[in-house]
């Protein structure tokens, strides 16, 4: 793709005064900055566009260069080369005209602003097992963990960085004047104090390891793999900053019975022959408890029977799954004698012979119920 025109790409004649140059990178700069833009990649191609056209024009030697020659006088003159073939980083960019940004950004120190991050405590991880009844009523679990925290007897000292404030101040030159920024202490992360001596066993940093009881409460509908994170539980951060959080990862217990698939559970009942034919009363089981359904006479075998609600509710608390009965109809796999001679006797009956009417569920009904509880 040829290149345009510096002149072009920020909009101004080509006899622009230099603060006319500065004030139209601004506006560019403004609009098509990657923060007002996040995943546009368009956006972030004339903002290249647009820094690699102010880097020229606002040099007064490249900008004669360019005048003369175009874009052949400059290629390789600019950010070592960096210009021409791929254009400028956005690192680039940030690390050579970030002040035009400070203060309306939050600072030039690259993506999402330049401030100092608070100095955080490293989180901690741990594995929880959970059966089923735990998921289906949320449980309160006591959790013992092994975190740093802030020895006793540690020594702590102002931090010279900024003379104990926490924050530190900048200076930094902008199209709408001095702007001063504000951002929290990198050296001492905000606490205003750096750590002296330490006492015997901990660690550089002022820390030891020390086994804690940690009360959580784990709401219902969690499935493996989730993580859960506890703000605050995880390591004390050195020197009094924010601790870092409790990761929590979910593992499930196979019940015996039941199987999860999402909110929903399944399980298979079997029922005599006799029974299927005949109609019976059944027990199934339940997360907490069992539950009493009553199969009709004539119930063909792969019949689903689903109980609604009677499933796991949503970590989200929306509805609530339902349990699905898969029933099957067992055949007997030996028969005795007379056994053998009643059941002949009953296949010369017409009643016996399969007959499938449209009332019964078919094939495809009862796959489309399965699809739908396993979303
Ligand atoms: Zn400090």
């Amino acid at each position: 793709m040829a290149k345009r025109d510096y002149y072009e790409i920020l909009g101004i004649a080509k006899n622009a005064s230099d603060p006319e140059i500065k004030k139209a990178y601004r506006k560019m700069a403004i609009k098509f900055h990657p923060d007002k833009n996040p995943g546009d990649s368009t956006a972030e191609d004339k903002f290249k566009e647009a820094a690699e056209a102010y880097e020229v024009l606002s040099d007064g030697n490249k900008r004669a260069r360019y005048d003369r020659f175009g874009h052949e006088g400059v290629r390789g003159a600019a950010s070592g080369g960096g210009f021409g073939g791929s254009g400028m980083s956005m690192d680039d960019i940030f690390s050579q005209f970030g002040d035009i940004f400070g203060g309306h950004f939050g600072g030039g120190g690259g993506f999402g602003g330049g401030q100092a991050r608070q100095r955080r405590g490293s989180n901690l991880r741990i594995k929880v097992k959970l059966d089923l009844k735990d998921i289906a009523n949320g449980v309160k679990k006591k959790l013992k963990v092994q975190k740093l925290v802030m020895a006793a007897g540690v020594e702590f000292t102002t931090c010279s960085s900024c003379r104990g404030m926490g924050q530190v101040t900048r200076i930094a030159n902008t199209f709408l004047g001095q702007m001063q920024t504000t951002a929290t202490c990198p050296t001492c992360g905000g606490s205003g104090q750096s750590v002296g001596k330490v006492p015997k066993g901990a660690d550089a940093n002022g820390m030891v390891s020390k086994e804690e009881v940690i009360e959580i409460e784990i709401p219902a509908g969690v499935e493996e793999g989730m993580q859960l994170n506890v703000r605050g539980k995880g390591n004390d951060a050195p020197g009094g900053g924010q601790a870092g959080d409790l990761i929590v990862l979910i593992e499930e217990s196979q019940h015996d019975e039941l199987l999860r698939n999402g909110q929903d559970l399944h399980y298979e009942l079997y029922i005599s022959v006799p029974d299927a034919a005949l109609g019976c009363k059944s027990e199934v089981p339940l997360v907490d408890g069992k539950a009493r359904i009553t199969i009709p006479e004539g119930t063909q075998s792969g019949k689903l029977v689903r109980l609604k609600g009677k499933g796991l509710p949503s970590v989200n608390s929306y509805g609530q799954g339902d349990l699905i009965v898969h029933i099957n109809v067992w055949t007997p796999k030996k028969l005795s004698k007379e056994e053998k001679k009643i059941l002949n006797d009953l296949n010369e009956s017409e009643n016996f012979k399969p007959n499938p009417s449209t009332s019964d569920r078919s094939f495809f009904e009862r796959m489309g119920d399965i699809f739908q509880s396993s979303n």
